[in-house]
């Protein structure tokens, strides 16, 4: 068997979306978005939502509408992918990295708290403290009580990266649905090719404040007044105003059309997913020499990944070998993420270096991320299980 890392699940029904709207006349920002705006709105709980052609310009536009600049502070995690810290320092802000905790790979709330009470003392005392963008790694959701309730008390603007995490949920949260989407000021999502629904490139951002909604929405196009996509239709006028240096990051209604299509089986995908983890689940959790992601009773995972890690002292070989072997058996894995304090770029540019982020770099140095997705079957997750399992046995170091 060969299993790849990810394949896409597109179905009969994406391909009748995207060759529709190709032959409706009508290919960029206009109707496709509008609908799959709503739609995202009525699944997430989120007041609004914007469609882009990113999370990466998610993130951007909600920092710059954040009015967040030179001269301020944005904590988030060194475990994640670039495009957060990168979105950051697009605004001219710097990205000020908090350690994870183990238990779920995500910021470690109480390390927060730590930093902001102490920020005046701290070596970033000279800059301003703006925002909290926490990342829910692999779909699981951070501690957004405790983040919310420290942002409020700080007068800190919370922006998630919710690339991975559109299913997550926090049961019982007060104040909101508990969706992701629904409680931070705005959460960023990805529809990149490999997300748990795709628009091959896309994103989405999710505001629960009007004013922040509508800023987003004029920074999206070119910072042009109203919305400028009906100044070529019937219904509206030539006119407009630039009311803001803006950026080009409307997402065409060709993608709108097939994140619709995808997002009307969100549901039946993450059973799939749910499935695919409960098979893991099942046929590995005997293995002592691998920990397993956990899905505590509060939380809705959005399984978006599935990163197992290694008890490397129990086996005698590297984790980079680990993931040799499972390749010669036909299993692509990946590693989500090299921390970014350990990037060249990010050591130099803010005086980072090994050490400095020992959760992270300990949880980096064990993961491995296997094949996870919905258009695998039960004989490839069961087959995965199992060569994991295989090579855990051969390798084991005896006591
Ligand atoms: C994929 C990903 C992004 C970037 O998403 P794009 O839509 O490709 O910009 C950001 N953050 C995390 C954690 C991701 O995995």
């Amino acid at each position: 068997m060969n299993i790849p890392f990810h394949k896409p699940l597109i179905e009969e029904d994406d391909v009748a979306a995207v060759v529709e709207t190709l032959k409706s006349g009508w290919i960029t920002t206009g109707p496709a978005v509008k609908a799959f705006e709503q739609a995202f709105c009525d699944y997430t709980g989120a007041s609004h939502a914007l469609a882009v052609n990113s999370c990466t310009a998610a993130m951007h536009l909600a920092l710059a509408a954040l009015d967040i600049g030179p001269g301020d502070a944005v904590i988030t995690s060194p475990y994640t992918f670039v495009a957060t810290a990168e979105a950051i320092q697009y605004v001219g802000a710097t990205p000020v990295f908090v350690d994870i905790r183990e238990q779920d790979s995500n910021i470690d709330p109480e390390k927060i708290e730590q930093l902001v009470r102490n920020w005046k003392s701290s070596s970033y005392s000279h800059l301003r403290l703006r925002a909290l963008m926490p990342v829910h790694i692999a779909g699981h959701p951070c501690e957004m009580a405790a983040i919310m309730k420290l942002a409020r008390e700080y007068g800190l603007a919370v922006v998630e990266d919710a690339a991975h995490c559109l299913e997550g949920e926090i049961k019982n949260y007060r104040g909101s649905s508990g969706k992701i989407g629904a409680i931070g000021d705005a959460a960023c999502f990805s529809f990149y090719a490999t997300k748990n629904i795709t628009t091959a490139e896309g994103g989405m951002v999710a505001a629960n404040d009007e004013r922040l909604a509508e800023k987003m929405r004029i920074l999206s196009l070119h910072g042009m007044s109203r919305d400028a996509w009906k100044r070529y239709s019937n219904e509206g006028s030539w006119y407009y105003e630039i009311l803001a240096r803006g950026f080009k990051y409307n997402m065409p209604d060709l993608l709108a059309a097939l994140g619709l299509s995808q997002l009307r089986k969100v549901e039946r995908m993450h059973a799939l997913r749910k499935r695919c983890a409960q098979i893991l689940y099942q046929e590995l959790k005997e293995v002592d020499e691998i920990i397993l992601p956990q899905e505590p009773d509060d939380i809705t995972h959005a399984w978006h990944l599935f990163i197992i890690r290694l008890r490397l002292e129990t086996l005698t070989i590297t984790r980079s070998q680990f993931i040799e072997r499972l390749k010669e058996m036909g299993v692509n894995t990946s590693v989500h993420f090299i921390p970014l304090h350990l990037h060249p770029y990010f050591r130099q540019q803010f005086k980072l270096r090994k050490g400095d982020f020992p959760v992270a770099e300990q949880v980096y140095e064990s993961a491995i991320s296997l094949p996870f997705y919905p258009a695998m079957s039960d004989e490839e997750v069961r087959y995965v299980a199992d060569c994991v399992r295989k090579v855990a046995a051969h390798t084991r170091r005896s006591v």
